[in-house]
């Protein structure tokens, strides 16, 4: 039996037109700057991002390790939103590899205020860790696939740049917030210190992220890169997955934004689903369970068994994502089999 799999748009795998210009890529030894494919890539990128400079990563977790090694010394603060990838899902490297402890702040959908940032932000003393870099995520992720409104974004960015801090993007789904708002990636990340985005989310690439700074910052992410153990050598079959995405992959965001609605549409039409915390804006999906016989886990290997893969998030809460991988058709049989699974265990 297929297993519909919205687990994560991470499952996605490479179409095959994108093996195809994989294939063809002219490479070099990316270590050496020498790999023309992962120049393009990084040259596109960082236009796109309205940064001079940008550096291929294997993953988007090592950019926001690698910024937060950059953007921090040891035993200084980073601040972000509790639910926020930093500081849930990546093991606490800023803690164990840059020495960064977390200040998190609690919200209800993963975008915080001014205020709240100004508040996050310690006041300069012998006492207190020193505040030194706010991280913010484009979209949100766990904690309901929200979109930073653009003003926000500026003022809360305002704040920590009039401290003293410096400022990050995790723009892990980044071209999906632009794709839903057609503001353009470079009007989001504009004073930005530093921002990424991924390949291997809704764009459907195996591997890669690209990580853009100013000159300076490149020059020392690229030093941390290395020190990882992320420097790589015919990275251009990489790179060239990601040029084909960006030629290919972007626009049609805009289908799994449509699914992920029509996926709502459908679930809030019966009475078992909650979606109180947001509404999906793009491919993200978080709703929980009301007036069934069976928790969160239960309900997923139940759902499963029946032919749809959901998440159970640590919080309680479900998340269902579109991609790539995923048609309007499967979407629809997705919701009938979510919904049947729900009557089964309906009190
Ligand atoms: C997936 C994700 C990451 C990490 O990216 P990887 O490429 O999987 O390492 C970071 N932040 C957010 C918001 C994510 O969704």
């Amino acid at each position: 039996m297929r297993v519909i799999d919205l687990y994560s748009d991470t499952k996605t795998t490479p179409t095959d037109t994108m093996r195809a210009a994989m294939a063809r890529a002219e490479v070099g030894d990316e270590q050496a700057d020498e790999d023309p494919t992962t120049r393009a890539l990084c040259d596109r990128v960082s236009a796109e991002l309205g940064y001079p400079s940008a550096v291929f990563m294997p993953s988007g977790t090592m950019c926001n390790l690698v910024a937060t090694l950059v953007h921090t010394r040891p035993g200084d603060e980073l601040i972000a939103d509790a639910e926020s990838h930093i500081c849930t899902t990546e093991a606490a490297g800023a803690a164990a590899i840059a020495g960064a402890a977390v200040n998190p702040i609690r919200t209800a959908d993963g975008v915080f205020t001014a205020d709240e940032c100004r508040a996050a932000i310690r006041a300069p003393g012998r006492t207190a860790p020193r505040s030194a870099m706010v991280c913010i995520e484009q979209t949100t992720n766990f904690s309901g696939g929200a979109i930073w409104p653009l003003d926000t974004l500026r003022q809360v960015r305002d704040v920590a740049l009039d401290a003293g801090l410096r400022t990050h993007i995790d723009g892990a789904r980044l071209l999906n917030a632009s794709c839903a708002t057609g503001i353009a990636p470079r009007t989001y990340t504009e004073g930005w210190d530093s921002a990424w985005i991924d390949f291997t989310k809704g764009l459907g690439c195996p591997v890669g992220a690209v990580l853009c700074g100013s000159e300076s910052f490149v020059r020392d992410a690229w030093v941390w890169k290395y020190r990882l153990g992320g420097a790589m050598r015919q990275s251009g079959v990489l790179a060239a997955a990601a040029l084909h995405a960006l030629d290919h992959h972007v626009e049609r965001l805009a289908d799994d934004h449509a699914n992920a609605r029509l996926l709502v549409e459908r679930l809030e039409a019966e009475p078992y689903f909650s979606f109180s915390a947001v509404k999906p804006a793009t491919n993200l999906i978080l709703f929980s369970l009301r007036g069934l016989s069976v928790d969160a886990d239960q309900f997923v290997r139940h759902a499963t068994q029946a032919g749809v893969r959901i998440r159970a998030l640590p919080n309680g809460k479900l998340r269902a994502t579109t991609h790539l991988g995923v048609t309007t058709d499967d979407i629809a049989c997705a919701a009938a089999i979510l919904i049947a699974t729900a009557w089964r265990y309906a009190a």
